[in-house]
């Protein structure tokens, strides 16, 4: 692998994270984000937040793309990740889960999800 990737090269979240992205579109929609949680499973995974070493933040937008706002994930009241949003917050730019196992997610997922999207390269 050489060079940037074309956005075309990287997997879609649903398809990289079929699990993963269908509890947090589930939880955009009963929170009532519905444009987030419809357009999240086609955007691309641009892998670990690379702010810091073991940064948790899965990227589904070039770094760089999230504007001010940022939308805290909840079920129940309970908050069980974060997310930021685009300028024009039509679109998740990164996500955080501080608690997958609620969702039923393990804790690695995103060190799975990496695993598995650079293997065939
Ligand atoms: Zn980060």
């Amino acid at each position: 692998m050489t060079g940037l990737n074309p956005p075309d090269d990287l997997p879609a979240m649903a398809v990289i994270l079929p699990e993963v992205t269908a509890q947090i579109a589930a939880v955009l929609h009963q929170m009532g984000y519905r444009d987030l949680a419809e357009t999240l499973p086609c955007q691309r995974f641009y892998g670990r937040c690379p702010c810091k070493p073991g940064c948790t933040f899965a990227l589904t937008a070039p770094q760089g793309s999230s504007g001010t706002g940022m939308v805290r994930l909840e079920i129940d009241g309970q908050t069980i990740g974060q997310a930021s949003v685009s300028p024009d917050r039509r679109a998740i730019t990164d996500v955080e889960l501080t608690d997958p196992q609620t969702l039923g997610i393990p804790t690695t997922w995103l060190d799975q999800a990496i695993a598995s999207s650079t293997k065939d390269h």
